[in-house]
């Protein structure tokens, strides 16, 4: 006997034929999807099953992949409003970061998992912080599905220096990715995944990145790193070692298709063909790049990189950075910045972009196989939307994808599934008491940002009377 069957809805399957089942069904047993296929075939084959769920009306989808986010960035929300991409890390965010705790790690990555599951998002990609033991509880106990890693970092000039708090040697990185992939790596049933990091090819050394990348392939895993993100660090990449990002990763003939880069804003036309040859996976994250200024959208190759065939997956970014994870929302900006930029109605079709945050998004991290789209074998990750409101009519069959993407938001997600449990049914999430959760991480933002010394930097603009 299966365990649950959801009945009689708008299945969006994002298979290899990207089929929309009208008045289908998907059966779900333990962690893993049985079938999938119309409701009137699926009712005779199941006649008996533990739980019924009424979708009529409704949408089934796979459950999103943010490609990037950041848990422990959560309670840095509003901290780096409107500041040039260094001062936004070495001025904000690595001091907020030096002032974290465990408490507060935990706290802000429970708070990263309340607003993923509440907007539809099922799987998060962290290409990390510190303390990450904390992230992988708050997803253990939170029901999320998640990539961590630690964020190495052990090359520092005078303008990119770090707190004391957060500074290791090249040999003090190496160990501590090491122990958390030890640790994490396929837990929990595989629902926590843990890959190499970088943090960001401006504080790495050669060794670094020829070392992270033998530890990844050591454990059969991947690399994850923020790379030329905005003109300053190509250039500071350039001065160092003579070359742009992608060429001189290559030169330590590191990439492959276990990396995965991320913002990648920057790059010329014969590193998107290193790219594509190398099959290296790439996040863009245009929430960040818009609010930032990075200029994905008027520098970056996206569209080319797409019709090139490389797996560029679709992120958020930290709630210091975009600032919201509503991948909703990320879907539509992808859909509409390049759009925009190139003076081309047809960029980024609004399937393109669900592919981004679906089955893209799992090939982004190699994880296709088990996530992504809503197939037989796969697990049991999907999300379903009521689609009888205001913002959704009217919907028709050439406009059901059109408006997930353009008018479609997190909060139409009534219902949550991830591996196999339901986490949120009818908007109420069962796994976090929600309101001591928001009560608590106000609480330890407002401590962590007294502490951070950053205090004097946030001054609202407008008089608090
Ligand atoms: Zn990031």
């Amino acid at each position: 006997m299966a365990e649950l069957l959801i009945k009689g809805g708008i299945v969006i399957t994002a298979d290899k034929d990207r089929r929309i089942i009208k008045n289908g069904s998907v059966v779900i047993d333990d962690d893993k999807i049985v079938s999938v296929g119309k409701t009137e075939e699926i009712s005779k084959k199941f006649t008996s099953v533990g739980e019924v769920i009424d979708a009529s009306g409704k949408i089934i989808m796979p459950g999103l992949i943010d490609t990037h986010i950041h848990h422990t960035q959560m309670l840095a929300r509003g901290i780096a409003d409107d500041v040039d991409l260094v001062t936004w890390i070495h001025d904000r965010i690595l001091p907020y970061e030096a002032a974290l705790d465990n408490d507060s790690t935990y706290l802000s990555a429970m708070l990263a998992c309340l607003e993923m599951i509440k907007t539809g998002t099922t799987t998060a990609i962290d290409p990390g912080g510190y303390r990450m033991e904390n992230v992988a509880k708050a997803l253990s106990d939170s029901g999320m599905r998640g990539l961590i890693s630690w964020a190495s970092m052990d090359a520092f000039t005078e303008r990119r220096t770090i707190p004391k708090e957060i500074y290791t040697t090249t040999d003090e990185a190496i160990k501590a990715n090491e122990k958390l992939i030890q640790e994490f790596h396929r837990s929990l049933n595989d629902r926590i995944r843990v890959r190499a990091g970088i943090r960001i090819e401006t504080n790495a050394s050669d060794r670094l990145v020829k070392e992270i990348n033998e530890l990844a392939k050591k454990y059969n895993t991947g690399v994850e790193m923020h790379a030329a993100v905005a003109r300053e660090q190509v250039e500071f990449v350039r001065e160092k070692t003579g070359l742009p990002v992608v060429k001189w990763l290559n030169s330590l003939n590191v990439l492959g298709p276990h990396w995965l880069l991320i913002h990648m804003g920057w790059i010329d036309d014969e590193e998107v063909e290193i790219i594509k040859n190398k099959d290296v996976r790439i996040a863009h994250v245009p929430g960040a790049s818009m609010k930032g200024a990075y200029g994905s959208g008027r520098f970056g190759k996206f569209p080319e990189l797409i019709s090139k065939g490389v797996t560029v997956g679709l992120g958020c970014d930290s709630s210091a950075a975009n600032n919201s994870i509503d991948m909703f929302r990320a879907m539509w900006q992808v859909a509409a910045l390049h759009k925009e930029v190139r003076y081309d109605p047809a960029l980024i079709s609004p399937e393109e972009a669900f592919e981004m945050a679906t089955i893209n998004a799992a090939k982004a991290v190699q994880w296709e196989n088990q996530i992504g789209s809503i197939e037989v074998g796969k697990k049991a990750d999907l999300i379903i939307l009521n689609i009888n409101r205001s913002n959704w009519i009217p919907v028709h069959d050439f406009s059901i994808i059109p408006n997930i993407v353009y008018s479609g938001d997190g909060h139409d997600i009534e219902t949550v599934i991830i591996d196999g449990r339901i986490v949120m049914r009818n908007r109420k999430v069962l796994t976090i008491n929600e309101d001591e959760l928001l009560n608590k991480a106000q609480k330890a933002a407002e401590k962590v940002i007294d502490k951070s010394g950053l205090l004097d930097k946030l001054k609202s603009k407008w008089a608090i009377v």
